[in-house]
């Protein structure tokens, strides 16, 4: 085929693609660990890279931990020179959102985490108690649950105690026009161990969706907003910058719409076949789901960094 893309990166041009890098965005899981095991030799290359000057982050759709957390997870599997700055996930993303974009004058609805809360709460973002106590009073039901008048954006981000109750009360409150609409993140399903799969943030976004007859704005990848947050704190330029994912629809599309160059690594979701459907499909929009280039796992580039 004559499309571009889908480079398998080797040796030498391993080294000069990161010479002509400065910035190296890694996704998290699929691409430096898989859950809670480290990709092997990925510590290394994050310590390389530093101490050769380059300059790291970390761009996660995983909204489960609060940026603190999420450094004690890097610790644990290795990387120990990772900072809380360095680090932008979707529940961190957000809540910078509601504050800094949207300056959310009200409280916002949750269907979410841990994580996605502990954010709202450090950005000063006021949030509505989910599953009070009121909600469990014997014969509360979706005809006659409370409903906060101060809402005036729902979130959904990955929720393991998602109820119908919830979702009945988000579409209640973005009736209202005004309500904001947002989402963590678009990801479908996230591999488990031993084979699982686990519905993703947008399974639960999309029955809202459809639910609410509205769509909501995500702010996780492949949505350019995550790396204008970074941006924002840091002076970046996108033709010195290099994203590294693990799914296409997400982390490569990223990278495609805020104009860096691109890395697959086969350690996680997407596979070279995918890969290659949308580099060789006919419809034009497929094309920014091609990586730029492909390696089998991160540690393809210690040779490069240890010379
Ligand atoms: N959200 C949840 C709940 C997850 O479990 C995962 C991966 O395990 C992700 C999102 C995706 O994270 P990442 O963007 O780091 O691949
Ligand atoms: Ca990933």
């Amino acid at each position: 085929s004559s499309s571009r893309g889908c480079v398998t990166l080797r040796g030498a041009q391993i080294r000069d693609l990161l010479d002509a890098k400065h910035n190296v965005l890694f996704d998290c899981d699929g691409v430096i660990w898989n859950g809670e095991t480290a990709v092997t030799g990925a510590p290394e290359v994050v310590s390389l890279l530093k101490q050769r000057g380059k300059r790291v982050f970390f761009v996660t759709n995983n909204c489960t931990r609060p940026r603190e957390n999420y450094v004690q997870k890097f610790c644990r599997l290795g990387f120990t020179d990772v900072a809380e700055e360095e680090i932008f996930s979707s529940a961190y993303c957000s809540a910078a959102y509601l504050r800094d974009v949207a300056r959310l004058q009200g409280k916002v609805y949750v269907i979410g985490c841990g994580g996605v809360m502990k954010e709202l709460q450090d950005a000063g973002v006021p949030v509505v108690e989910e599953d009070s106590a009121a909600d469990r009073e014997p014969g509360t039901s979706i005809y006659n649950c409370p409903l906060d008048p101060d809402v005036k954006a729902v979130l959904v981000g990955y929720d393991e105690n998602f109820t119908f109750m919830k979702l009945a009360k988000a579409c209640c409150y973005l009736r209202n026009s005004e309500c904001l609409f947002l989402a963590t993140d678009p990801d479908p399903w996230h591999p488990l161990r031993g084979g699982r799969i686990t519905p993703g943030s947008g399974s639960l976004t999309a029955a809202l969706e459809t639910a609410s007859s509205r769509k909501a704005t995500v702010i996780g990848k492949p949505s350019r907003f995550m790396y204008e947050c970074i941006a924002s704190q840091f002076d970046l330029d996108p033709a010195r910058s290099l994203m590294i994912g693990d799914r296409l629809e997400t982390d490569i599309l990223f990278g495609s719409n805020c104009g860096l160059s691109t890395v697959l690594t086969l350690t996680g979701v997407s596979t070279l076949e995918e890969a290659h459907r949308y580099r060789d499909s006919e419809a034009p929009e497929q094309k920014d789901c091609v990586p730029d280039y492909v390696v089998e796992s991160v540690a393809d580039f210690l040779q490069a960094l240890e010379e």
